[in-house]
């Protein structure tokens, strides 16, 4: 008997439901192929959330994501909610979604593929073959730490405060899903810290290396996060999986993620300790081109694919719809934001028929 999930669908804004129309169209032709049966829900999120109820985040959206396997959402945002007080703001929508599923694990992949080697502002040689996964730990750390806020000292001057700090158990908790990750990958993991100025650096330190004795087949390295920086950027190769706190890992991220140099080709995945993950690309909604046919619908498909590896333990398909993606990049079809001379330049939809076709072909 098919494999049966539900799957909570979260367009949200935007380009966003163009690209999830693909995503969901070739979510059904691999369910076909391996044997899995999604059951889609819809729900509101974002601004066209707050259009229709008020809120960014209504209750009955979170429920519905709850209820189900996994959530895959588009993008949030535009210009139209740009004005609302911030706890009414489209991004407000996307907090309380983390927090409402207790997401504590941000997984950042930048994988450097070959036909698109040129879109990155790096040496070839350097960036070639570069396939990094960044676990960023996204509900602790300075971001949350208390206390903070901006005081008043003695002397009427202000200071500004945040807390930077972990317990054994938020670290513990994200190391496993490092360690776990870099064992499906290619088993090398390097924790990021700054052990030598920093205290709860050193704390980090000390359980991610108690962890490892769990792990022996993942070896394990650490770097401070001036040099981790630098590494990224002179030699990026070096790395497979990293793992680093919440602030480092926001920085580090998105420094991965542009040795790739094409934001429409990035998907991410944010996972709890039990419970649905949420599956999303990094871009945001792209207001600029929403509606025109213009949106590159791939980092939303290879979001489906990290949802099916990482959410629903489906590595066969996973893998099937990420040869699908690079089969369509090889025969030359692009969107306006990867194009380049001498290739096919597609809109979003005939983008998502070719890799359906694609699909069945390999
Ligand atoms: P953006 O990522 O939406 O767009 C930046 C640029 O990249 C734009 O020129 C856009 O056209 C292009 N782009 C992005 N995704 C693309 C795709 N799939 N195909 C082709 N081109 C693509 O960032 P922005 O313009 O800074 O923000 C727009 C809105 O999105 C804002 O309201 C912002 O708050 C929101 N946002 C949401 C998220 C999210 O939902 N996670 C992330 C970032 C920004």
């Amino acid at each position: 008997m098919a494999q049966q999930y539900r799957i909570t669908l979260l367009p949200g804004d935007g380009i966003g439901s163009e690209i999830m129309a693909v995503a969901v169209e070739v979510l059904k032709a691999v369910g076909k192929k391996f044997d899995l049966q999604f059951e889609f829900q819809e729900a509101l999120i974002g601004g066209a959330a707050i259009d229709a109820t008020g809120e960014p985040l209504p209750a009955a959206s979170l429920d519905m994501c709850r209820h189900s396997d996994a959530v895959l959402l588009a993008a949030i945002g535009g210009y139209k909610w740009d004005t609302l007080p911030s706890h009414l703001r489209p991004e407000a929508g996307l907090l309380g979604l983390r927090a409402g599923l207790e997401l504590f694990a941000n997984l950042r992949p930048a994988q450097i593929l070959p036909q698109l080697i040129d879109s990155s502002t790096l040496k070839p040689e350097v960036v070639e073959g570069v396939d990094i996964m960044v676990v960023r730990e996204l509900t602790g750390g300075i971001y949350f730490g208390k206390p903070k806020g901006i005081f008043e000292t003695e002397t009427g001057e202000k200071r500004g405060v945040n807390t930077m700090a972990y317990t054994e158990s938020e670290i513990d908790r994200i190391g496993t899903v490092a360690f776990e990750t870099a064992r499906k990958r290619r088993g090398k993991l390097c924790s990021v810290d700054k052990a030598n100025v920093l205290e709860v650096s050193q704390l980090w330190r000390d359980r991610i290396t108690k962890l490892a004795a769990k792990y022996p087949d993942v070896e394990l390295s650490h770097l401070y996060v001036d040099n981790a920086a630098m590494q990224l950027v002179r030699a990026p190769k070096q790395f497979d999986t990293i793992v680093t706190g919440n602030l480092f890992g926001d920085i580090l991220s998105d420094a991965a993620a542009m040795l790739t140099g094409s934001i429409g080709m990035l998907p991410s995945a944010s996972l709890g300790a039990s419970g649905p993950g949420v599956f999303e690309p990094v871009h945001g909604s792209a207001p600029d081109i929403a509606g025109q046919d213009k949106a590159n619908p791939l980092a939303q498909v290879l979001s489906a694919a990290m949802m099916l590896r990482y959410g629903l333990n489906q590595p066969a398909a996973a893998d099937h719809i990420e040869k699908a993606v690079l089969a369509v990049l090889e025969r030359g079809d692009r969107t306006g934001d990867i194009m380049s001379p001498g290739m096919n330049l597609l809109g979003c939809q005939a983008m998502g028929k070719g890799l359906l076709k694609t699909l069945e072909e390999i």
